[in-house]
């Protein structure tokens, strides 16, 4: 059996681990170094460099040096998000197929899924080289609030860097993992993860084996880089005091600022105080090299960091109050991401929570080990039997039928009144009060059906001339945390049981998932300990934080004799459009994956032989203020008085929160064979030869 490892693929550093006689461990390349930063450098001579080595490019060919992109897969070109980073980057994005977002690098534009194809086939060889094997399968973490589209790109990039992507797991859920090996009642935990350019909060359920997410919340433009930013500002007006030379005002000399802040910062974790000379950045006006040296203490980052932790709380407190818990009901508090070893984040968070911060295992690497326990046991699973779909698994959970016969051919109802779907549910209503609600079943067919709002002829589609929707407003363009609201909206995941696949016990016991097998201890690899693993013993904390308790040692974790059975949530409602600008739920947020649902939908106008059907993400009951994800088009309809056709719309979410979408004709039974085009991420297989040809093209060092 090859072996299958776990990666970290985080916006700013990767982490790769494996389970090593039955112990999970993270691997270290040829340097001991085990955080691999997610920098790609296209080299002139062809080469990518990824990692450290890339990294030390961007200050001397900052064009060709590709970093941060992880927020932006799977977003469309004309995204928010995109247009912001535009401004931002010193490399070029362009538009490609689909309105998909592509990067220019020596004249070649690469798809978003291609540059972290790079990283992960530099994690792929680190491993490799690791753990003296092939390896070929690898579970990959994500954020909790990732889209479809994110995680479907985010798998592509596996695919595309030769690795069978066993799991797209979240983040959260994989550090609660990591820790869950040791835990052996009930807990409820929160999951406090400050990284580079992110920070998420996930709270979760863990009783027994199974991890549940209550809520998830965040900023996605809130992390160490922006504290980066805020420490070179003050350096800057340092500086300009001084010599009167202001560095902001030259990009080179702000970057090299930012790199001696990122610096400092970190040395602040573990020292009260640090000297450090600055130098490199440019001359005074005699033409003389500016050079000084600065002591910057850390009580002085915590005034200018502040403002941004406080932001961290803020999220923390709205997501606790919104599923109707308080701070001190949370059993344990799970430090993720290196900017949590800012003793200024442990003490807030420490402060909200009313306890100290878990801290046994290295906060830059408890995810990736995490995913190497989950890799590990469905590997074996893998390996002992063959894989069977969601669906089949599904079926088979509710002991019977998954087609579409078994819809209740109850009588067409109006469109919901659109003057009362667009009130937004109260935070901490329970999802049954709402027209939303799920009734239980494996097949959750609603009651009332909705009308399709196309009529022909069919509107071009996207990109052929179609304006495209408007896209939601994210956090961080208006600097609200209004991204808070978003995947935490009003749903106690709890209240969600109902739309389970079967009641809870059931599905705790007879898993609607994939069987995951006990993992076995102590027999993961043959006689290989030691060359390049992670250490077992902590190596890793050379600063703890003074404030304290000190990081536990190890990037190490006994693997459990039960393999934890994993119960994710998909953090955002996948919706169809209907008639005048509104859409209907077909599986509302928070609701467990994998999971499937079907309503059946009317023809909106006479002699309609075409329907699309467009869907799309998000909280909102106004279409064009979700996430388009894309559309499924199914012809050939029977011409016929508006209202008369039946289509059966079937929302597949799979393991890996991915949609499937079916359409069928009721009248004939006919299924659409056409695959949904999906908007800013090419999937067909001319865009995907293309992209592993390209691939071909580089060797990756
Ligand atoms: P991501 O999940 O975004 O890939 P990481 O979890 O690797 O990010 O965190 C990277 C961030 O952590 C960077 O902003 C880095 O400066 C910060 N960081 C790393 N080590 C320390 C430290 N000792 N003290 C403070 N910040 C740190
Ligand atoms: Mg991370």
């Amino acid at each position: 059996m090859s072996h299958a490892i776990g990666i970290d693929l985080g916006t700013t550093n990767t982490v790769v681990a494996a389970v090593v006689d039955g112990v999970a461990v993270t691997l270290e390349d040829e340097h001991q170094r085990r955080l691999l930063p997610s920098v790609v450098s296209f080299h002139p001579s062809g080469t990518v460099l990824v990692g450290e080595a890339a990294r030390e490019r961007r200050l001397i060919d900052p064009e060709n040096t590709i970093f941060s992109i992880k927020p932006l897969i799977g977003r469309t070109f004309d995204s928010d998000e995109v247009k912001a980073a535009r401004a931002r980057f010193p490399f070029l994005l362009t538009e490609g197929s689909k309105n998909s977002t592509m990067v220019l690098a020596r004249d070649v534009a690469y798809a978003l899924p291609e540059i972290s194809a790079f990283v992960l086939r530099r994690a792929k060889a680190i491993a490799e080289q690791a753990l003296g094997g092939t390896v070929d399968r690898a579970v990959i973490t994500v954020p909790a609030n990732f889209n479809d589209l994110q995680r479907a790109s985010t798998k592509i990039a596996g695919k595309l860097a030769g690795l069978d992507v066993l799991r797209i797991l979240n983040e959260p859920t994989a550090a609660a993992l990591a820790y869950g090996q040791s835990i052996a009642k009930a807990e409820k935990i929160a999951v406090y993860d400050l990284g580079g350019g992110t920070f998420d909060i996930t709270l979760l359920d863990l009783s027994g084996n199974v991890f549940e997410v209550l809520a998830t919340a965040g900023d996605t433009a809130l992390g160490g880089d922006d504290i980066d930013r805020l420490l070179a500002e003050h350096l800057a007006r340092e500086v300009m005091k001084k010599f009167n030379f202001d560095p902001t005002s030259n990009p080179v000399a702000f970057a090299r600022l930012r790199f001696i802040a990122e610096e400092v910062k970190k040395e602040l974790s573990s020292r009260t105080s640090v000297d450090r000379e600055i130098s490199g950045i440019g001359y005074t006006e005699g033409g003389v090299p500016i050079q000084m040296t600065m002591t910057i203490t850390r009580d002085a980052l915590d005034k200018i960091a502040l403002p941004l932790i406080e932001r961290t709380i803020t999220v923390s407190r709205q997501s606790v109050e919104i599923i109707g818990l308080d701070p001190k009901d949370f059993d344990r508090v799970i430090l993720v991401g290196g900017s949590t070893r800012m003793p200024l984040a442990a003490t807030h968070v420490g402060k909200f929570f009313g306890q100290t911060p878990h801290l046994k295992v290295n906060p830059d690497e408890v995810v990736a080990l995490g995913a190497a326990i989950q890799a590990h046991a469905l590997n074996r699973s893998k390996a002992g039997s063959k894989r069977k779909s969601a669906h089949d698994q599904l079926a088979k959970a509710q002991g019977g039928g998954a087609s579409g016969d078994n819809v209740p051919s109850s009588p067409p109802t109006a469109n919901p009144n659109p003057a009362n779907v667009d009130v937004p549910r109260a935070p901490g209503v329970p999802a049954g009060m709402t027209p939303e609600a799920p009734s239980p079943g494996f097949f959750q067919f609603e009651k009332a059906q909705a009308v399709i709002t196309f009529s022909p002829p069919p509107a071009p589609p996207h990109g052929a001339g179609a304006k495209p929707p408007p896209l939601p407003q994210r956090a961080g363009q208006s600097g609200a945390p209004s991204r808070t609201s978003r995947p935490i909206e009003g749903t106690p995941a709890r209240e969600h049981s109902v739309a389970l696949p079967g009641p809870k016990p059931a599905r705790r016991s007879a898993a609607p998932q994939e069987a995951v097998p006990d993992l076995e201890l102590g027999a993961a690899l043959d006689g290989r300990s030691g060359a390049n693993l992670g250490a077992i013993v902590a190596s890793t904390f050379e600063q703890p934080a003074p404030t304290a308790q000190a990081f536990a040692r190890g990037s190490a974790i006994e693997t459990a004799e039960n393999a934890p059975l994993l119960i994710d949530v998909t953090p955002l409602s996948l919706r169809v459009e209907t008639v005048g600008g509104y859409c209907d739920v077909l599986i509302s947020a928070n609701s467990p994956v994998p999971c499937e649902k079907a309503r059946t939908f009317l023809t909106a106008s006479d002699n309609q032989t075409v329907v699309f059907i467009r869907v799309a993400q998000g909280e909102s009951s106004r279409f064009a203020e979700n996430t388009y994800l894309g559309e499924l088009e199914l012809s050939g309809l029977k011409p016929a008085e508006r209202g008369s056709v039946k289509i059966l719309v079937t929302f597949e979410l799979d393991a890996d929160g991915i949609l499937n979408v079916r359409a069928m004709d009721k009248e004939t039974n006919r299924e659409t064979n056409a695959t949904m085009r999906l908007l800013g991420t090419s999937t067909d297989a001319a865009a995907l030869s293309e992209m592993a040809a390209r691939q071909a093209r580089h060797v990756v060092a």
